[in-house]
Parts: C-alpha cells; sequence; structure tokens
C-alpha cells in the first residue's frame, strides 16, 4: 500500500491537520486545513474514514463536499462521497455542512457509513479490510484506531503499553504523541510498538516545536522511525 501523508499536525499547529491518504483513494480525516492541500494537488478521495468528531478531523469536511458537489452540477459528473465513521461523528458532519453551507441536499452525493460501533469491529472500504478498535480520547469523546492492510494507524488517543495486541506484527503503524491524559506519551507509544513487533513506526499528530532528538534514544530498535512531514510517502 502507498501512505502520502496530507498532514502531520495536531489542533493547534502550523502544520497541516494530521491525514493521509491511501493507495490515492482512501483520505483519513479531513480538518480544516486539508482541503487547501487536496485541491493544490487536484485530488479528490471518494472515501473518507474519520477517526473522531473533533474539529482538527472533520471541519475541512463542508468545503470538501461543497466543492465536490459543485464540480458534480457544474461538469455534469456523478462524483459519489462515502464517508465512514460512527454515527455520532456523522451526525456533527451532516450538522456542519448544514450549518455552514445551504447549497444542495448533501444526501445526493454523499453516503454515509455509520460501520464504527461498539469496541471493535472490521468491514471494507473497496478491497481495503479495516480492522478497528475503540479508544478513549478525551473524558467525552472516544476514538477508534486501525488496522488497514499491514498499515496501523492511531491518533487522538490515550493508551498504555497493555494495548499493544492490537497492533501485534504490523509491518508499519502511524501513531500519535502528545500530553498524557487524553493523548499517548512518545515512551508508551514506542514501548507498545516494541512489544507488539512493529518493523516501522512513524509520528504524526505531534506538537510543533517538537525536536527530532526526542526520537534518538529509539531510533536503534526499529528498522525506520521518524516524525511525518506533510508530502511524505510511505510503502508497506
Ligand atoms: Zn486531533
Amino acid at each position: 500500500m502507498k501512505v502520502e501523508v496530507i498532514g502531520s499536525g495536531n489542533a493547534f499547529t502550523s502544520r497541516v491537520n494530521a491525514s493521509v491518504i491511501i493507495d490515492d483513494t482512501l483520505l483519513v480525516d479531513c480538518g480544516p486545513t486539508v482541503p487547501a492541500r487536496l485541491f493544490g494537488k487536484g485530488v479528490f478521495p471518494g472515501d473518507i474514514l474519520l477517526t473522531h468528531p473533533h474539529g482538527d478531523h472533520v471541519l475541512g469536511l463542508p468545503v470538501y463536499l461543497l466543492k465536490v458537489g459543485i464540480d458534480n452540477l457544474i461538469h455534469g459528473r456523478d462524483t459519489r462521497i462515502r464517508l465512514w465513521g460512527s454515527e455520532r461523528t456523522l451526525r456533527v458532519v451532516e450538522d456542519l455542512y448544514r450549518t455552514t453551507y445551504d447549497w444542495g441536499n448533501l444526501r445526493d452525493w454523499v453516503e454515509l457509513y455509520p460501520v464504527l460501533s461498539g469496541k471493535a469491529g472490521h468491514f471494507k472500504i473497496g478491497r481495503l479490510e479495516v480492522t478497528y478498535e475503540r479508544r478513549r480520547h478525551t473524558a467525552f469523546t472516544d476514538t477508534y484506531v486501525f488496522r488497514i492492510g499491514n498499515l496501523g494507524y492511531a491518533t487522538d488517543v490515550s493508551e498504555t503499553p497493555e494495548d499493544y495486541p492490537f497492533y501485534r506484527g504490523l509491518n508499519v503503524l502511524i501513531h500519535e504523541f502528545g500530553p498524557p491524559s487524553d493523548h499517548t506519551p512518545l515512551k508508551t507509544v514506542v514501548e507498545m510498538a516494541l512489544r507488539a513487533g512493529v518493523d516501522r513506526l512513524y509520528l504524526i499528530h505531534y506538537p510543533d516545536g517538537t525536536d527530532p532528538e526526542v526520537l534518538r534514544p529509539y531510533l536503534h530498535l526499529f528498522d525506520e522511525m521518524g516524525l511525518l512531514r506533510e508530502g511524505d510517502v510511505i510503502h508497506t
């Protein structure tokens, strides 16, 4: 699989909000700074997987969906967008669109798939097999972590080393790190990835000003490890 980094930032960052595109078709999360990157690249992914309903992961959707809908009208196209997430997240997206734009009936070109529910499960997006587990993010919001083929993806999640079994045997893990309680400390991400036997570990959704030197003590533990940046491409 090809994984292209659209953004690696958190909510309060000068970088683009954390988001990746898998195999040029599946976008994961769409924060407010993501659509400008997609429009600049001329890329319009048809499937969008949403980890949780916080603003830095969904606030780009109204303008992205509006653009696709209007392009359909102008160019006589029938491009469909499929949104995959929890029922709560999809409701937030619908409310956001209705609140911010009054053009068109979203359901005419957008399909909603409330596939994330319960503690764990799996589903398919096209030919991609997606397995998920629910995790705590903040006191009020849960998030979901994913295995998509041999890629693991986890953002905005508070994990402990005991959460490692979900990531067992992964080729590549893309994981956030940040201040404890609502996020996972870097040391915990490393311990979890090591116990899971992950080959390559990449960090996303990390704070501005993170010194790459913080990785130095751990670099020898993985085939590859690094802080992701916009435009990075990883092959799993
Ligand atoms: Zn976030």
